[in-house]
């Protein structure tokens, strides 16, 4: 069994894939082809935004907006404690001051009294300008957005929703990587939406970040590509992932549909035993992850190996908060409560999810999980 069955994917789409790879090495337009600006068009439009810009992957993706609003040193971004290492590591890459803010115990998504908490006591100190919110779609659900709006609003912050994980997630019918004043996803392959390589993109509705990050983007181009006008990166998607792209947004909703299936079906028959993901009301999830919580790290761990011993590969997402990490130790970052955060590190594990999980194996999973409790 496989944690997310790429093959079982690749195999459903490969008359569509093949044909669109085939295309792409006989046009020989490997670099911003025009499979590249017709996936922009789609994603844009899927997405509901006005502009749609891919990039190399999703961690260039964060920086792309970083640089467009020119965050550096000086700055306050606040980040979830609970998440991927490059929802923070973007931010010390430009100079800028990660703040790491606790989730919610429930939702593992930025938790918005925390988030004000740490606002305040970064105003408080006087060494920071606050000026980002880092929302992150953590494992597929898109982060509690009319509350971090108002949070931002109050101390007039931007949001960049780091949708890597949250690609078609919803709130009340609106699709994720539309919340932020800027937005990223990822297209690394375990990602809701996959390539195979790395890829990203970034959305906004704002015509002159969109500018901006196009340039960023390529060299920081500025009339045409031997006109530098500012210091950027090579960051293009190949219009070889854009082609294998363009077969998958088309697979997509089929795909979201199905993975809202089997989380069902998990939720079912786990109902009672563990902690099962809660999904807000008004909410969907595109089920990047399906995360359950034990009670504590012994029971946790020993569960894994016992389904390690059935065969069922499982994961810890994640083992370690950012403000332990080793890269920010020596860096004297404010450090607010994480309780949560630190909880969830030890309680947490995501099961086998995708697309193509079959119920009988769901069945077989949960049965050796709750033997094994
Ligand atoms: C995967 C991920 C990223 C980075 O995406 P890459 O394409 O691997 O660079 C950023 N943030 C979160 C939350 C992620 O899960």
């Amino acid at each position: 069994m496989q944690f997310r069955d790429l093959g079982k994917q690749y195999q459903t789409l490969k008359a569509d894939i093949d044909q669109a790879m085939i295309d792409v090495a006989s046009q020989s337009h490997y670099i911003m082809g025009p499979q590249v600006k017709e996936l922009e068009r789609d994603l844009a439009a899927y997405v509901g935004v006005k502009h749609c810009l891919t990039c190399a992957n999703g961690t260039d993706a964060l920086t792309l907006a970083l640089k467009a609003w020119g965050i550096g040193p000086g700055d306050a971004v606040f980040v979830p404690d609970f998440t991927f290492f490059a929802s923070a590591e973007v931010v010390a890459l430009e100079g800028a001051t990660p703040v790491f803010v606790d989730v919610d115990n429930v939702t593992y998504n930025i938790d918005v009294e925390s988030l004000e908490a740490a606002i305040q006591q970064t105003i408080a100190a006087g060494q920071l300008t606050p000026k980002v919110i880092v929302a992150v779609d953590l494992f597929g659900l898109p982060a509690n957005y009319p509350l971090v709006k108002a949070v931002a609003e109050k101390y007039q912050l931007l949001i960049l929703e780091d949708g890597a994980q949250g690609f078609g997630g919803t709130i009340n019918g609106q699709k994720a990587c539309s919340f932020g004043d800027i937005s990223t996803t990822s297209f690394f392959p375990a990602k809701p939406l996959g390539c195979y390589g790395d890829g990203g993109a970034v959305f906004t509705d704002n015509d002159e970040w969109a500018t901006l990050m196009e340039s960023y983007r390529v060299h920081g181009k500025g009339s045409d590509k031997y006109d530098n006008v500012r210091i950027g990166l090579n960051s293009r998607l190949d219009t070889m992932q854009a082609a294998i792209l363009q077969v998958k947004l088309r697979a997509f909703d089929n795909e979201v549909e199905h993975v809202n299936k089997a989380a069902e079906t998990y939720t079912q028959l786990l109902k009672g035993h563990v902690q099962t993901p809660v999904i807000p009301d008004g909410f969907g999830s595109s089920w990047a992850q399906y995360t359950i919580q034990l009670p504590d790290v012994a029971t946790r761990n020993s569960l894994q190996a016992a389904l390690k011993e059935a065969g069922i590969p499982s994961m810890v997402y994640y083992p370690k908060s950012m403000h332990e990490q080793t890269a920010f130790k020596n860096c004297q970052l404010p450090i607010y409560q994480s309780y949560s955060t630190n909880r969830l590190c030890n309680t947490v594990l995501s099961l086998p999810m995708h697309p193509y999980l079959e119920t009988s194996d769901i069945e077989y999973i949960c049965s050796k999980l709750i033997a094994a409790l």
